[in-house]
């Protein structure tokens, strides 16, 4: 069963509010194994409204569509539904009595419009709101369900949980395996050179590249009708998958960099403390946002000039004379300062030029020198990366913390990364 997810509103249509309904939606059926074959956007219409369901009836095995159902006039879901379907509006007389329900416990007294609300297309089942006055419609058009659910997202995703998802699970057919691995230092074109066609080897999956500025994720979904057959393909695809890209992968699903890092440091029992130039205390944010972040942050220095630096890193004029804030020198003491001052046993360090302006022939905007010190050793690395203000922060955030993930795991270094 393939069904199609249309979104109705002109704030939708127009960028101003996010589509978190189709989102929400989205990952729910993915992981209650229903396919998603389409989704289009509709504006307030009701010709276009119609128009979209009559296409989406041509060609999806279900149609659910959200928006649209509240009690004003630029609310035309349930008259466009009931004109293309040529189902008639009746009143349902229980939403009638949930709606009144609600006023009375609400203690006002409400305009009749909101009784519009309990009107459905002929014969329509209907699953009642928890949280709002719309209910969720279902219509059995030909064999098709098409199925309406009001706009605002709490009522939208109560319904969609209790009622929408569990429905369309039940009849879907089908079995959805995924997995994400996560990977960092390589390009796609790099990461497609080392997979090449392994994919097309694999019954019934397919493999997305997912590039950010934190990586490319690497992202297999296998589908089919029998359950077993699925699993073993999701199996198989994640043990040769993992094989080619080994060395690379920081970590698996949802899973963040940062997360990686406190889970190594957690299993050495360390701390670490980080000394940050360009990027302003933003590797020590990302630190900070994992709950439980005491036990392996010590402190962060963000020491933005060379006075900075100096004092409270004991950065000397000489080196600072000699080879410039934004040096391997600098980078280096800053990282093992860091550590020493802290009384921790992991210093990672970053300073560099994130422009606009600050860039010289030797080294442009975008050089950005990192360091790490622990019993371990000491490493220090520059790269040139390339984009705004905030992707060269972004990503020379991201590198340091992978930088500590390879040092902490003992990893080879590889000179053909990043
Ligand atoms: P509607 O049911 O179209 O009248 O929408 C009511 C309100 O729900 C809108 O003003 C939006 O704030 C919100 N809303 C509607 N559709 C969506 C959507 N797809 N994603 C997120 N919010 C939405
Ligand atoms: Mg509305």
């Amino acid at each position: 069963m393939r069904i199609e997810i249309v979104t109705i509103g002109n704030e939708v249509l127009s960028g101003r509010t996010f589509d978190t309904n189709f989102v929400y939606l989205a990952r729910a059926l993915e992981e209650a194994s229903v396919v998603v074959g389409w989704h289009t956007t509709v504006g307030d219409n009701a010709e276009l409204i119609g128009e979209t369901l009559k296409l989406a009836l041509s060609r999806a095995d279900a149609v659910v569509m959200m928006g649209g159902l509240g009690p004003t006039p630029d609310d035309m879901t349930r008259k466009a539904v009931a004109t293309a379907l040529n189902r008639p509006l009746q009143l349902e007389e229980s939403v009638l009595a949930h709606i009144r329900e609600r006023g009375r416990r609400a203690g006002r007294k409400l305009p009749s419009s909101v009784e519009t609300m309990a009107l459905v297309p002929r014969g329509s089942e209907v699953w009642q709101n928890p949280v709002g006055a719309a209910p969720g419609i279902l219509i059995d058009y030909r064999k098709k369900p098409v199925i309406l659910l009001p706009g605002p997202p709490p009522e939208f995703e109560a319904l969609a949980e209790r009622h929408v998802v569990p429905w369309l699970r039940e009849r879907s057919g089908t079995h959805v395996d995924s997995f994400t691995l996560r990977t960092f230092g390589l390009f796609e074109s790099q990461l497609h050179e080392r997979i090449g066609t392994l994919p097309d080897t694999w019954h019934g999956a397919a493999l997305a590249y997912l590039p950010s500025w934190f990586g490319v994720d690497l992202r297999v979904t296998v589908t089919g009708a029998n359950a077993a057959l699925v699993r073993g393909t999701a199996e198989r695809a994640y043990n040769e998958l993992g094989e080619r890209v080994q060395g690379v992968i920081y970590a698996e699903g949802t899973q963040t960099m940062e997360e990686a890092v406190r889970e190594l440091l957690l299993e050495r029992k360390w701390r670490i403390a980080t000394a940050e130039s360009c990027t302003g205390g933003l590797l020590a944010k990302r630190l900070t946002d994992l709950p439980g972040s005491s036990k392996c942050l010590e402190r962060g220095y963000v020491t933005y000039s060379n006075a900075s630096k100096q004092e409270l890193l004991g950065v000397t004029s000489e080196d600072l004379a000699a080879h410039g804030a934004v040096s391997a020198a600098v980078a280096e003491h800053m990282a093992r300062a860091a550590r020493e001052r802290a009384g921790v046993e992991v210093g990672v360090s970053i300073t560099g030029i994130a422009g606009p302006d600050g860039g010289s022939e030797k080294k442009p905007v975008g050089t950005v020198f990192l360091a790490v010190s622990s019993p371990l050793g000491e490493a220090v690395r520059v790269h040139r990366f390339m984009g705004s203000r905030s992707t060269v922060r972004e990503r020379a955030a991201q590198t340091a913390l992978d930088m500590v993930r390879r040092h902490l795991a003992e990893l080879p270094v590889d000179p053909t990364l990043y």
